[in-house]
């Protein structure tokens, strides 16, 4: 079903506020904001952020968990061409004040309960930008009840004198590739970039998603953290592209969300694979109610065998693709009805409406079978990557290709498998090595969940590969026998020169494995 396709984020809040004004936009325990609350909602705010001085591009940082009001207040940005830009309470001080180094904010809201903690911590990071003198006064705007000190309440803010023409002129000078988010890439791999989201590419990429996988008024969550592009863009957006409605989960839990999905029935979710594979192995997924359920997508990462199965017996469509911050979303999609062995080994194929080809070095598409690298030329690409002086750069080569230092292969069904990353490859004693290839064949082991592969130095081959592996639960996993089953099956340069068994890995707060933290304990263990 087609969903509008339209210019800009409030043209979205604008035309479903017309055309299915009582839908629920937004829901958070027992408060729902109807799809015309939410309009109302959103100009009231964005009038203050006007009459508070704030001017078309300036950013505006939002502290806190998944909350309603964190979409609110992107809704309000979008609405007057200002530059969203979310900090998420489990980033440390020096994490946070390289953000607001960067993206400089003029306001700084502050959503949901805080705790004496966070509050420290806010403190904490407003006398280190003084101090460093990086950016002017912020202004502090708590949404929640009970503003602490410093903070002005959200009444306060919104009290001051607002003008309707100074609203409609602001609203008409947002452009469709104004930028609307300001996000830090996840960094998994390399020092964080700012990339800007943009307006009318953002909504596309939706808009295309909605079509392929869930048509008008999805039923979803919101419950990645607002910092990356998961919560504003990923979780909202997505469900808001189609007339949807939003559930907000504050804190994730396996249960917490698996409660949600029943009490709400959801008809669609999307997460990252690896929340997915906890929500499986909750005692409370055998026991969820899955009736309302038709389709469940997942990306970010590769699924299991055993997950998969789970998965189907929900009984709701299974789905995944591949895409990234830099293209908003989703460039491939598996298809609709693919089978379970598409689901584990491909991210499906490009989207029609999408140019997505896998090059050599020369910039030349490889035959199928051969490894390179994915470019995308789409009308999707984000903004480019912002430096502090304000200058962009597109992330593009000269023909507009985004290169997106992922590699893979095509099969002769035209379905992409992903092979890894470009700069993380390695090689050892002269052989190059993909740790993502590593990784797939261990992860075929029946007993084994989830294994990342990480290098190390070594004195004679050069670089050597230690894998960590999460068996699969109530599995007695003997790390001799995962060894032999990896030298039958891959060149031994590629056999990892160390398995450590693990319960769990370190996760990143957009819910991937943080393989860096378990890179710098292989490279301590190395030295040591
Ligand atoms: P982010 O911008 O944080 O969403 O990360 C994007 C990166 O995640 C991509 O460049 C890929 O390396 C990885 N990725 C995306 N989709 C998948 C998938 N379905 N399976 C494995 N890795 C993926």
């Amino acid at each position: 079903m087609e969903t509008p396709r339209l210019p800009r984020i409030g043209d979205y809040l604008d035309h479903f506020a017309e055309v299915q004004s009582d839908t629920v936009l937004v829901k958070q325990g027992p408060t729902a904001v109807t799809y015309r609350e939410g309009r109302e909602r959103v100009d009231r705010l964005a009038a203050a952020l006007l009459a508070h001085g704030l001017r078309h591009g300036d950013r505006v940082a939002v502290y806190g968990h998944p909350d309603s009001d964190a979409l609110l207040v992107f809704l309000a940005c979008a609405r007057v061409g200002a530059i969203f830009t979310g900090l998420a309470p489990k980033q440390q001080v020096d994490e946070l004040a390289y953000i607001c180094t960067q993206a400089e904010p003029r306001f700084l809201f502050v959503v949901g309960a805080i705790v004496a903690e966070q509050l420290e911590k806010i403190a904490a990071l407003g006398s280190r930008l003084d101090r460093e003198g990086k950016i002017g006064t912020v202004e502090t705007i708590h949404c929640g009840a009970d503003a602490p000190p410093g903070c002005l309440s959200l009444e306060q803010f919104e009290a001051e004198a607002t003008d309707p023409e100074q609203l409609a002129a602001a609203a008409a000078a947002v452009e469709a590739l104004d930028p609307a988010a300001v996000v830090f890439t996840s960094g998994s791999s390399g020092a964080p970039k700012a990339a800007l989201l943009v307006h009318g590419p953002m909504m596309r990429s939706y808009s295309v998603q909605a079509e392929h996988w869930y048509g008008r008024r999805p039923v979803g969550v919101a419950d990645l953290p607002i910092n990356h592009l998961g919560f504003v863009a990923d979780n909202c957006m997505t469900l808001m592209v189609a007339g949807g409605t939003i559930n907000v989960l504050e804190r994730w839990t396996p249960e917490g969300v698996l409660e949600l999905l029943e009490a709400e029935r959801f008809t669609f979710w999307w997460t990252q694979t690896t929340m997915l594979l906890l929500a499986t192995r909750s005692p409370r997924w055998a026991r969820t109610d899955f009736g309302s359920l038709e389709r469940i997508a997942f990306g970010g990462a590769p699924v299991n065998p055993s997950m998969l199965e789970a998965l189907a017996a929900t009984g709701a469509s299974l789905s995944s693709g591949y895409g990234m911050t830099e293209v908003h979303g989703n460039i491939t999609y598996t298809d609709n009805d693919a089978p379970a062995e598409a689901l584990l080994h491909t991210v499906g194929r490009p989207h029609h409406e999408f140019e997505v080809r896998i090059v050599d070095e020369e910039g030349e598409p490889c035959p199928a079978g051969t490894v390179g690298e994915i470019v995308a030329r789409t009308d999707t690409l984000f903004g480019g990557y912002r430096d502090r002086a304000g200058a962009v750069d597109p992330g593009r080569d000269e023909e507009g290709w985004y290169h997106t230092k992922d590699t893979a292969f095509e099969r002769e069904d035209g379905n992409f498998v992903l092979v890894g990353r470009k700069d993380h490859m390695f090689k050892s004693g002269g052989f190059n090595v993909y740790p993502r290839e590593v990784e797939r064949v261990l992860e075929s082991h029946p007993d084994v969940s989830i294994a990342v592969v990480v290098d190390v130095p070594d004195p004679t081959w050069a670089r050597v590969g230690h894998a960590y592996v999460v068996p699969e639960p109530d599995r007695d996993l003997a790390a001799e026998d995962l060894d032999q089953f990896a030298r039958e099956r891959l060149a031994n340069y590629k056999v990892p020169k160390r398995l450590h068994l693990r319960e769990e890995l370190p996760m990143l707060i957009s819910g991937k494995v943080d393989s860096r933290a378990l890179q710098r304990e292989s490279e301590a263990l190395v030295e040591g």
